[in-house]
């Protein structure tokens, strides 16, 4: 483990952008169980000195997310809509201001328990797995292959709110998300190089060699 890496809080968790508010006006809150607080601990201790992964974890996701409905829009040519909807890509919005690093797919979309249950607050099936692996190989390039890469995004992100598929937010892109996920990363003080234009260039260059969809990466305001 790094010395620098910070300390996991219990206050993060995944937030469904847009979904029923308190009585404080804030957007419902999913806290960790601890079972996964523990896990999000050792992996941002043990993958803090590579913590860029979590671009691949996303890419990786949306890509899957893409090939999912193009599956279906074999049998079902609907399912893609009209106009944009039907462009099958990932889109990377870096907000320096804000300090937002969001990327976001047309893909199959999320429904709000799919949010719940898949985004990191419920310990999954491969949770202890990877644990054990992970303790016994130190192999931390495993993280893709157990069903937890999501979690990655918390190596850089103290925050992360998520939109599903229907959900229409105001004030992020120049059109509505209509199908498909986007993640938003609140990035952490020390995580800033990821709003860098350059240096997110570079490395979704290095994370997409396989990936059979277009990237596309908008820096500062529209
Ligand atoms: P894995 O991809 O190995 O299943 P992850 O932790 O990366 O594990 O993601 C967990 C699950 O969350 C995925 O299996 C998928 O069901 C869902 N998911 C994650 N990102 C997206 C996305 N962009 N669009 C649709 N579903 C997603
Ligand atoms: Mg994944």
């Amino acid at each position: 483990g790094s010395a620098d890496a910070p300390k996991v809080e219990d206050n993060i968790g995944a937030v469904p952008h847009g979904s029923k508010t308190d009585s404080d006006g804030n957007a419902e809150k999913f806290e960790f169980q601890a079972e996964v607080s523990r896990l999000m601990d050792i992996i941002v201790n043990s993958l803090y000195s590579n913590k860029e992964i979590f671009l691949r974890e996303l890419i990786s996701n949306a890509s899957d997310a893409l090939d999912k409905i193009r599956f279906l829009s074999l049998t079902d040519k609907e399912v893609l809509g009209e106009g944009d909807t039907t462009k099958l890509e990932i889109q990377i919005k870096l907000d320096k201001e804000k300090k937002i690093l969001s990327l976001r797919d047309r893909g199959i979309g999320m429904t709000k328990e799919d949010l719940i249950n898949n985004l990191g607050t419920i310990a999954k099936s491969g949770t202890s797995a990877f644990v054990e692996k992970m303790q016994s190989s130190g192999d931390l390039n495993l993280i893709g292959q157990f069903g937890v890469g999501f979690y990655s995004v918390y190596l850089v992100a103290d925050y992360v709110e998520a939109d599903g598929a229907f959900a229409i937010s105001e004030d992020t892109w120049n059109e509505p998300l209509g199908r498909g996920t986007e993640i938003r990363l609140h990035l952490r003080n020390e995580a800033q190089e990821y709003l860098e234009e350059s240096n997110l260039k570079e490395l979704v260059k290095k994370y997409s060699e396989f990936i059979n969809f277009p990237i596309y990466i908008w820096a500062g305001k529209e």
